[in-house]
């Protein structure tokens, strides 16, 4: 079977860290072209839009999204209408319902939307939803924290509307959390601080809960400083149970049970399934979440965030 010819669109900070090199790590898929405006490759073709990739590259049979979430929804209806399969990056899209008229449009064209969540591809995520499958779960607490100054400088976007802030980073502990707990689980409170020039927030607080009672506390926050904190500390009827370093590592009663499985060529890999089996993976559970902390959480506005 011919490998697929990829093309990434928007060559900025996760494409060149992950992007690349998982490509390269994994069979069945090749990188062919980008389409960044300010940013090339060598030796790899190079176009200033996707518009001009989609018309001047027949032989491109996929394109990965690499670019922010308010630009998005247009880059992969063109790229779907284009007959290109897509892989979005997380999260999915600035709103809920754009994503609808993007499933359909992949099921009308037979191609693949892939809506790429790479924590729920690190290792603990798997054997953690296996050992809560039949346990008594009796609590959760989320600290999802980290320096955005680190993962995210200069980028201006992930504060303006539809940038989602602090969501950015922790809609992956969601991503994690709805795959691992065996119940859906709902929002019951939240507070969300918005710094005073800023569209999105830098920090949250949620409480959420499920029909038992069962309490799940998160704690986003963007200004974590010196060691950064991804960790879903699960309490079981039989002890506690904690997936850290964003999902990497799951112990158990001091044990390590699973660490080290790389995200992203889990990620490649699981899409070029998707690609040779025909069928799209979009869950749009975590992005519902977030939505839900925008509709219901309260706001406070701190200090202004400059970067
Ligand atoms: P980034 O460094 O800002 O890169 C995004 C690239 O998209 C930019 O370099 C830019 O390239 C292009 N772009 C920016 N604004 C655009 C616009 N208005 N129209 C078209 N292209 C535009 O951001 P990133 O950190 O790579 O994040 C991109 C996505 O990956 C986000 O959704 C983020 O959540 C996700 N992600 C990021 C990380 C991380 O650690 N940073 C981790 C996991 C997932 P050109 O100017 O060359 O066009």
């Amino acid at each position: 079977m011919n490998p697929i010819q990829l093309a990434i669109v928007g060559l900025g900070k996760i494409a060149r860290d992950q992007h690349i090199p998982a490509i390269a790590a994994t069979d069945g898929i090749e990188l062919r072209a980008v389409a960044s405006r300010n940013a090339a490759l060598d030796g790899i073709a190079h176009f200033a839009t996707l518009d001009e990739l989609l018309t001047q590259a027949p032989e491109i049979d996929a394109v990965a999204l690499c670019t922010p979430p308010q630009v998005r929804r247009a880059q992969a209806a063109a790229a779907l209408a284009a007959g290109k399969h897509v892989l979005l990056e997380k999260p999915p899209g600035a709103t809920v319902s754009e994503m609808a008229p993007l499933i359909a449009a992949a099921k009308d064209s037979g191609k693949t939307l892939f809506a790429g969540r790479h924590s729920r591809f690190a290792a603990a995520v798997e054997p953690a939803r296996a050992f809560l499958a039949n346990r008594e779960i009796r609590s959760v607490a989320i600290a999802w924290k980290e320096d955005v100054r680190v993962w995210h400088p200069g980028q201006r976007w992930i504060f303006e509307p539809g940038g989602l802030g602090v969501f950015d980073p922790g809609i992956n502990a969601l991503s994690i959390l709805t795959r691992i707990l065996p119940r859906p689980f709902f929002l019951t409170e939240a507070e969300l601080s918005f710094p005073a020039n800023c569209a999105a927030p830098i920090a949250a607080n949620l409480d959420f809960s499920d029909e038992s009672g069962m309490a799940i506390r998160a704690e986003f926050n963007f200004l974590q400083t010196g060691p950064q904190t991804w960790e879903i500390r699960v309490e079981t009827g039989d002890g506690v149970l904690t997936l850290s370093e964003g999902g990497a590592k799951l112990t158990y009663a001091g044990v390590a049970l699973a660490e080290t499985q790389q995200e992203y060529p889990a990620l490649y890999r699981h899409f070029v399934d998707l690609v040779r089996r025909g069928t799209s993976d979009v869950d749009l559970a975590p992005l519902i979440h977030v939505a839900d902390a925008f509709m219901l959480g309260r706001r406070l506005v701190v200090d202004a965030f400059e970067d």
